[in-house]
């Protein structure tokens, strides 16, 4: 028998340590959602990792407190199952973030009820994930330095933004600089069909993947180019569920997925997309969305799964953020350890949350 359950719904402000630009995203504080699913005895806490503003889907942080409100907070606070939560709202269409977010906040309380780690509800055999570092559009000196930094710390793999202006030179001087280092290239739909020509060049830098190339909804063009270059092509703002995952491996429209739980809707979906592509053959790893400690936990124990082979963008919250609003996540080098103490197996710092909250819902 489940205690009677509040959800609490914040908004969270967090000042980053370095603006994160990509092709179109300028951001110097992090705001993200944090819910906390209580019983008066026991308290799951998950993250709805968006933006503020509807640039990386339709959704955006205050339309998912929306969402959440008034669509997942009542089967969330009657759910004894992730099947039963999953059953009673997948009627409800896209709104990926604050699915996720609730998804997340439930499987760390019911793995908290049951008194096992996260991990070892999704089955997770790792005890490690390797993950690779992901740096930011900047004048190439500054990016030259962070790739040293990083070579440094103890990274293999380097994921650099490009966008119209910094690409193929670009990564060729980076290339001919760090001939060791693993590099791939993440465009967040930059290009578009008219740069065809220029993309193709891209297999002489032997790069791991080119993520994203082209728009969310080209999934032909990914095809047209995936078939005239070696280099696998990775999606990300691609892949928002597994029917459209399927349909792109169908298509050939990459080789490689970026799974970011909370853009594909949760964890659920997020494992459903890794096994169909284990099956066909293309490979799976777990994208960043500047998270704080509690989603990277969770982000942790889903890379620990089998079919998540690659490194993934998980790197400690404080590379990023000013302050992080739980501790208890380790790492080594290129590596992140799997919690396994409870759920996601993190300690709340309930100063810090309340300090960086811009806005509260409670709901019982
Ligand atoms: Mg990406």
């Amino acid at each position: 028998m489940f205690n009677l359950r509040t959800l609490t719904i914040r908004t969270v402000e967090i000042p980053l340590k370095y603006p994160f630009k990509t092709s179109k995203l300028n951001e110097t504080d992090r705001q993200t959602i944090i819910l906390e699913l209580s019983d008066g005895k026991t308290s799951g806490f998950g993250e709805a990792p968006g933006v503020s503003i509807p640039i990386f889907s339709e959704e955006y942080n205050e339309s998912a407190v929306l969402t959440i409100k008034k669509f997942f907070s009542n089967p969330l606070l009657n759910a004894t199952s992730i099947k039963e939560f999953n059953d009673e709202t997948n009627w409800i269409k896209g709104n990926n973030f604050a699915r996720h977010g609730c998804e997340a906040v439930l499987y760390d309380y019911l793995a908290k009820c049951e008194n096992i780690p996260l991990s070892k509800m999704l089955k997770a055999s790792k005890t490690t994930v390797e993950c690779q570092v992901s740096l930011g559009i900047t004048s190439y000196e500054k990016l030259k330095l962070n790739i040293a930094e990083a070579a440094k710390t103890g990274f293999k793999r380097i994921k650099i933004k490009i966008d119209q202006k910094n690409n193929i030179e670009m990564l060729k001087k980076i290339k001919k600089e760090f001939p060791k280092l693993e590099l791939t290239a993440d465009a967040n739909c930059a290009f578009s069909e008219r740069d065809l020509p220029l993309l193709e060049k891209i297999d002489e830098l032997e790069l791991k993947m080119l993520e994203q190339p082209f728009g969310a909804y080209d999934l032909l063009l990914h095809s047209k180019l995936q078939k005239r270059i070696e280099t696998p092509i990775c999606l990300d703002e691609s892949i928002p569920n597994p029917a459209v995952a399927r349909d792109a491996i169908e298509m050939e429209a990459c080789r490689i997925i970026n799974v970011k739980p909370a853009r594909v809707g949760g964890i659920t979906r997020s494992l459903e997309i890794a096994e169909l592509s284990t099956k066909n053959g293309i490979k799976c790893w777990i994208g960043g969305l500047l998270e704080t400690s509690v989603g990277r936990s969770l982000n942790i124990a889903i890379a620990a799964t089998n079919n998540f082979t690659l490194p993934n963008d998980i790197n400690p919250p404080l590379r990023y953020l000013t302050q992080d609003i739980a501790e208890g996540l380790e790492f080594e080098k290129n590596m992140a350890k799997v919690p396994a103490t409870t759920g996601i197996g993190i300690k709340i710092n309930s100063a810090l949350l309340e300090k960086y909250t811009v806005d509260k819902l409670v709901i019982k």
